[in-house]
């Protein structure tokens, strides 16, 4: 792929192009895609869509580093134990698992030959889509890798923060504030929001009663530094535009 035949797309925006320019771009010269999957739940003093913009603005960021298109997104998920908190949803598994098989079918119909899924939402979504990636890959012969960015980039929380996160803690707040600071309403932060996830078989409640959920007791405390964000947010998007660009060339390399 030239360089020139890159900068002669206008956009990678999928919704922002014509038929006719779709024809001339997928796959002659554009052969993935990027697409950013969420759900709309309680994350502390973070957005209730913050696993929508995550991926969203990661797609955004990676799209031109790995030559992918970046799909609309699937905001509405499958959300689990806080779909209880105002503003919340949760799409009942056997839909949300229908539609986004249609959705994958489609883009792999569309001539897509890479499905990258950037899943911004853990719970029992990961689950899910780790099985139709297999399942879809399996019927349309398209190459599905699946993304759940903050657990691949568990190490990076460590080296940039010094601990580990949580959800709605440190990383992922921080991932929001460098999208735009704005998103943060700081001035409703308490540490008390904060519970850490109980280990397996000692408890759980349902509503969970935080919706910041730290992964290990004590650590993982949104500290709302600007900077750390930044450079959080850039090694994310680097590490996990590497696990894009090395998957595909062993894929290539394997003929598969
Ligand atoms: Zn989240």
């Amino acid at each position: 792929m030239s360089t020139a035949k890159k900068s002669a797309l206008r956009t990678r925006d999928m919704e922002c192009i014509n038929w006719i320019e779709f024809r001339e771009w997928v796959p002659a010269k554009i052969d993935t895609v990027l697409l950013p999957l969420g759900t709309l739940e309680p994350h502390g003093v973070a957005p209730n869509g913050t696993d929508i913009l995550a991926p969203v603005a990661m797609a955004r960021e990676i799209a031109p580093r790995v030559n992918a298109m970046v799909a609309p997104a699937v905001p509405y998920g499958f959300t689990g134990m806080l779909d209880a908190y105002p503003g919340s949803f949760t799409i009942p598994e056997e839909a949300f698992r229908s539609y986004v098989r249609a959705v994958l079918t489609g883009l792999a119909k569309n001539k897509f030959k890479n499905i990258i899924l950037l899943n911004g939402h853990g719970g029992g979504q990961t689950a899910i889509l780790g099985a139709l990636a297999q399942e879809v890959g399996r019927d349309t012969g398209a190459r599905i890798l699946v993304v759940n960015w903050w657990s691949y980039c568990s190490d990076v929380t460590l080296e940039v923060f010094g601990e580990d996160g949580g959800h709605a803690a440190e990383n992922e707040t921080a991932y929001i504030l460098a999208i735009d600071p704005a998103l943060v309403q700081k001035a409703h932060y308490k540490s008390e929001m904060a519970t850490a996830i109980p280990p397996p078989n000692t408890w759980s409640a349902y509503p969970f009663p935080s919706t910041i959920m730290l992964y290990k007791e004590g650590q993982g405390y949104p500290k709302f530094d600007p900077v750390k964000a930044k450079t959080y947010f850039s090694k994310v998007n680097d590490k996990i535009a590497r696990l894009i660009r090395e998957t595909i060339k062993k894929w290539d390399m394997t003929g598969v």
